[in-house]
């Protein structure tokens, strides 16, 4: 088979059988084909799509380009949630140990902050000791211990994402449904899970910006992980406004710690609510999401989920007595602010915007090689909704020694509206499709 064939075909909207997939796959993971020919084929994809059976073959293939997990010696059902990326969601940090509280086992592999979206491998990393990296052998000791660990992807899963998702990266093809289907699947078909939760993000802070790709990109991913033996429900949910006040890393990490200890905002319990009652029953521990939601705010009020992050952090050589005091975790040095110039009510909020001033103080990275500050972040101190005086501070931007301040300035006086009359706000879970 050669490259060039395969590419044109897909050029022209042919479907690609499995050979001609599996050569591909095969490619991006050994490198038998320059990285042009892979980059053509992306783009090729991208301008004509893939069935969702072509979309389920290569998933497959994917996920078997590297090591699956064989996790039928620890007890319990495996489940897993995963979000498309958005600003401010820390909802992993809170609804993996709520989860485990409810006897649901969680081997969650994540993912860096990319762009303007923040990722929960970052966020762990700002707890003093933390460790992501841990071997096969210790990830089931913790998931036997704990019922939770959360990593970061190691080199044998699923190698030919890792491949592909790098030239996607450079070659605007990241935003598409069959890719970017086939890159999430495949690394979490290799966790060994039976049921995933994906939280479809929508809105100016997501990948998917209006309800209609939204829905396609949700639909093709029950498609395919249900072709792949996997039962997945998506949710749609709202990104155009961050997730909470807190966006940057040890900022999103004791905000996580505070709803654990139910004094966190509504929009973070509720969303983790949702999430995590949604996994319960598809463990099979409640019958209904009523009942399963049931379970998990009990996990909440008692302590019981808290005390399973405690065990996490501690299980993952991290420091337990960050949750009891968070002067322990880094801070950053230096505060500003941005005050409204009027007063009324915040109309609505950019969270793309928050999330570029973030990655501008530090906090996240713009290409994969830099390196963050955990310290930094900003602070949304109005929310769409809520009322504002006059010079109120609607952002604090917390930075280290004016590092990427100007932007970050630039960006988030311009990330916010004040309007005479309170908006009506779009509900935060859109849509469930399963
Ligand atoms: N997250 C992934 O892992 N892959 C994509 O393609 C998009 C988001």
């Amino acid at each position: 088979m050669r490259a060039v064939d395969v590419i044109k075909k897909k050029r022209f909207g042919g479907e690609l059988d499995e050979a001609e997939l599996a050569g591909f796959v095969r490619a991006a993971t050994d490198g038998s084909w320059p990285d042009y020919q892979l980059s053509a084929l992306l783009m090729a994809v991208c301008f004509q799509g893939m069935t969702p059976a072509e979309t389920a073959n290569y998933t497959r293939l994917m996920t078997r380009s590297g090591k699956v997990l064989d996790l039928s010696d620890i007890p319990g059902v495996k489940v897993d949630k995963h979000s498309t990326g958005g600003v401010g969601d820390k909802i992993s940090l809170i609804l993996a140990p709520l989860a485990a509280a409810c006897g649901v086992v969680v081997p969650m592999m994540s993912g860096r902050g990319l762009g303007h979206t923040g990722g929960t491998l970052d966020k762990l990393e700002s707890i003093p000791g933390f460790r992501v990296n841990l071997s096969e052998a210790e990830f089931r000791t913790v998931l036997q211990k704990v019922g939770i660990g959360m990593i970061g992807q190691t080199a044998e899963v699923a190698p030919s994402d890792k491949k592909l998702y790098a030239l996607r990266d450079v070659t605007g093809t990241v935003e598409c449904v069959p890719l970017i289907t086939g890159s999430i699947l495949s690394k979490k078909l290799a966790e060994g899970i039976s049921a995933l939760v994906m939280d479809v993000k929508c809105g100016k802070g997501a990948f998917m910006k209006n309800r209609k790709d939204a829905k396609i990109l949700a639909e093709m991913i029950v498609r395919v992980g249900t072709l792949n033996g996997l039962k997945v429900e998506a949710v749609i949910t709202s990104m155009e406004a961050p997730l909470g006040r807190a966006v940057g890393n040890t900022l999103e990490v004791v905000e996580s710690i505070e709803t654990l200890q139910g004094k966190g905002p509504k929009d973070i319990e509720e969303l983790s609510v949702v999430l995590t009652a949604a996994m319960v029953r598809l463990a099979g521990k409640a019958a209904t999401d009523e009942a399963a939601a049931v379970l998990v705010r009990q996990a909440l009020a008692s302590g019981a989920a808290l005390e399973k992050f405690r065990q996490m952090v501690s299980a993952q050589g991290g420091d337990p007595k960050i949750v009891e005091n968070f002067t322990l975790l880094p801070t950053a040095p230096d505060r500003s602010a941005i005050v409204a110039d009027a007063a009324g009510f915040i109309g609505g909020m950019d969270a793309e915007a928050v999330g570029i001033a973030a990655m501008h103080l530090g906090a996240g990275r713009e290409k994969s090689e830099d390196k963050v500050d955990h310290a930094v972040g900003v602070m949304v101190r109005k929310k769409p909704g809520e009322a504002v005086a006059k010079g109120e501070p609607v952002f604090e931007i917390h930075h280290r020694g004016g590092k990427g301040l100007q932007a970050a300035e630039w960006l988030l006086k311009g990330a916010y509206i004040v309007g005479a009359t309170a908006p009506t706000l779009d509900p935060l879970v859109l849509e469930v499709v399963t």
